[in-house]
């Protein structure tokens, strides 16, 4: 086992997750088996207590994990399946040392930062490494690692120390430091800096770890005084410098590390000359550059609760993107507060509410996401009704779903008094209500979490249609509340199709309006294993219906087997080239509101 490990100098940011995963890309695609690790040195156990406004968006794994969401990128980007111990927290291995403490396994020896909770990161990292993640048997050949956090912080020095000795532990040609760090440009004439990535190494070389790449951030590429001067002082040859300078998308970022020949630094530190290729990412460069180049736009309403930071909705984006890459469109999200599409916020601020019913109007489709509690739930009612009756292409998801069926339990069964017990625990008319797997009496660990299967009821509906046809899929989930079994019958009756459920036929997975242009809401979450080239198919479905594609879309995918989409409208590399060959268009930056930025990278 190979390890390459990416850490973070000066500031925060600066895109260590989107350079790990895309080391771990032009790795994959250089013949290597990959996995990936994270390090968060917080003491939070695992994300899932963590407010998306602070840390973005919570990632589910299939084995049910709430993790970080750069976990969500290396998926991505590397097409792997990761598990719950592939993210580490100071909080996981903390709570492990103390366990093994009080069962008394130290055998009365004073346990301490050195050599216990070193010893324990090491372990962890060399038995998770080990885990195969692509779907073959046996372990990866390389696992990268990420250390969140940047050089200096108190609460990564643990795992500093312990990954030091772990460099040594696994010997030199097995491990490769990539040190991403900041080169800003700071006064008028524009010279870049390299100070702050001095004293970075620096402070990484006293900490016992010596970086063998090193991956400035700067807005262009370096100069040669520039890498002269870091090779110089930093004591890194200069073809082991890499820059990571501004890009027009994500996409890209594989390709900037493939050009300035990192894959070649990354097999002579390894020792993998021989046994690794030359990436072919030939796919992945058609996709990269597809991008670029779309421009007629869809428009998408996303209509939720942390609209002000993207990174809370980082996979929807993502799915978004993938679908809209496939459907050769420029994807616009309108980030829409569902509050400000409320009466009571037609009084406060009227701007407010124009606006954001401007933006509603204006929407090719409209997406409600999941979510927690009840702010903004009685916009997120109008959004969906808004589409339902003026027949504009809906994707509800989780939260979506619940707010799609207390909006038509309401507006078309009449029942006014109809909610979700989760924002009214007493409602008289409890259309969706606590369905948990485990206890109904404590609120902890009563999450349906993880992958859990859903059988389609019928083949003639568009989500069967969209998934190729199969009789069951497997999504991931993260909720507490359902659509309640008591009410379906009525719900069908009335118009309201429950194409897709679980096992057991008591848990709404899937709710259709068969007569609507494209109208559903899944209780799942399937952003989660959307992938570049592979988009999940029920966002293919909105953007081909926003866009008018969806008959196109479903008459190819009818017909699969499996969801392999790729040629359902043009994915595939011959038909990309054909559009690339087209288009006439000069890559542009995207504007940022509509991609918001990721790491420091536009996406
Ligand atoms: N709050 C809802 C529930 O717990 C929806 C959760 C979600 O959207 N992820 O069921």
């Amino acid at each position: 086992m190979k390890y390459v490990l990416v850490s973070g100098g000066v500031v925060s940011g600066l895109g260590k997750g989107v350079t790990a995963s895309s080391i771990g890309l032009i790795l994959k695609a250089s013949g290597l088996r990959v996995t990936a690790i994270k390090i968060d040195p917080y003491f939070n156990t695992d994300a899932g207590t963590m407010s998306p406004f602070q840390h973005g968006e919570v990632f589910v794994l299939d084995d049910g994990a709430e993790v970080d969401l750069d976990l969500g990128n290396y998926e991505r980007f590397m097409d792997i399946k990761l598990t719950s111990d592939n993210n580490i927290t100071s909080g996981k291995i903390y709570q492990f040392v103390i366990d093994k403490e009080r069962r008394g396994d130290y055998l009365g020896k004073t346990v301490q930062v050195v050599p216990h909770i070193t010893d324990a990161i090491q372990e962890w990292i060399e038995r998770v490494a080990h885990i195969p993640v692509d779907g073959k048997p046996g372990p990866a050949d390389v696992c990268v690692i990420e250390l969140g956090g940047t050089i200096g912080d108190i609460e990564s020095m643990p795992f500093i120390q312990a990954l030091g000795q772990f460099s040594y532990r696994v010997g030199s040609g097995n491990f490769c430091l990539v040190h991403v760090s900041l080169v800003p440009v700071v006064n008028v004439v524009g010279e870049q800096k390299t100070k702050p990535t001095q004293h970075s190494v620096r402070r990484l070389r006293g900490q016992g770890l010596t970086p063998h790449i090193l991956a400035c951030r700067s807005t262009t590429a370096l100069d040669e005084n520039a890498k002269g001067k870091l090779s110089q002082f930093c004591m890194i040859r200069a073809e082991n410098i890499v820059t990571l300078y501004d890009v027009p998308n994500i996409w890209h970022i594989p390709l900037l590390l493939r050009d300035q020949k990192a894959h070649e630094a990354i097999f002579k530190v390894l020792n993998l000359n021989g046994v690794a290729r030359e990436p072919s990412l030939e796919e992945w460069t058609c996709r990269a550059e597809a991008y670029d180049l779309l421009h007629e736009p869809v428009r998408i309403a996303l209509v939720g609760k942390y609209t002000d930071l993207s990174d809370a909705y980082l996979s929807i984006l993502k799915a978004l993107v993938h679908a809209s890459v496939d459907c050769q469109k420029k994807l616009f999200v309108d980030w829409i507060l569902a509050t400000n599409l409320e009466d009571a916020t037609a009084k406060e601020n009227p701007d407010a509410y124009k606006a954001a019913w401007k933006l509603l109007k204006g929407a090719d489709g409209v997406l409600i996401p999941g979510g927690f509690g009840d702010r903004g739930v009685q916009g997120k009612i109008i959004a969906a009704k808004y589409a339902r009756e003026n027949r504009i292409p809906f994707l509800g998801i989780c939260l979506g779903m619940q707010i799609a069926v207390v909006e038509f339990t309401r507006s078309v069964l009449g029942v006014h008094d109809a909610n979700s017990t989760e924002f009214d625990p007493n409602a008289k008319s409890p259309v969706v209500i606590f369905m948990p797997e485990g206890s109904k009496t404590h609120m902890g660990g009563t999450m349906r979490l993880g992958s859990r299967r859903t059988f389609f009821q019928t083949k003639d509906c568009k989500s069967a249609k969209l998934y190729g046809c199969k009789g069951f899929i497997d999504e991931r989930h993260r909720h507490r509340y359902e659509v309640n079994p008591d009410f379906v019958v009525r719900l069908e009756n009335a118009g309201l199709s429950f194409t897709g459920k679980d096992e057991t036929g008591k848990r709404m997975e899937i709710v259709e309006l068969p007569n609507h242009p494209y109208f559903i809401g899944v209780q799942f979450h399937p952003e989660f294993k959307s992938r570049p080239g592979k988009p999940s198919p029920l966002f293919l479905g909105l953007i081909a219906a926003a866009c008018g594609q969806l008959d196109t879309v479903l008459q190819h995918t009818s017909n699969l087997d499996s969801c392999g989409l790729s040629k359902a409208v043009g994915t595939d590399v011959s038909t990309i080239k054909a559009y690339n060959k087209k288009a006439v268009m000069k890559p542009a930056y995207r504007p940022e509101y509509v991609y918001g930025s990721l790491n420091g990278y536009h996406f």
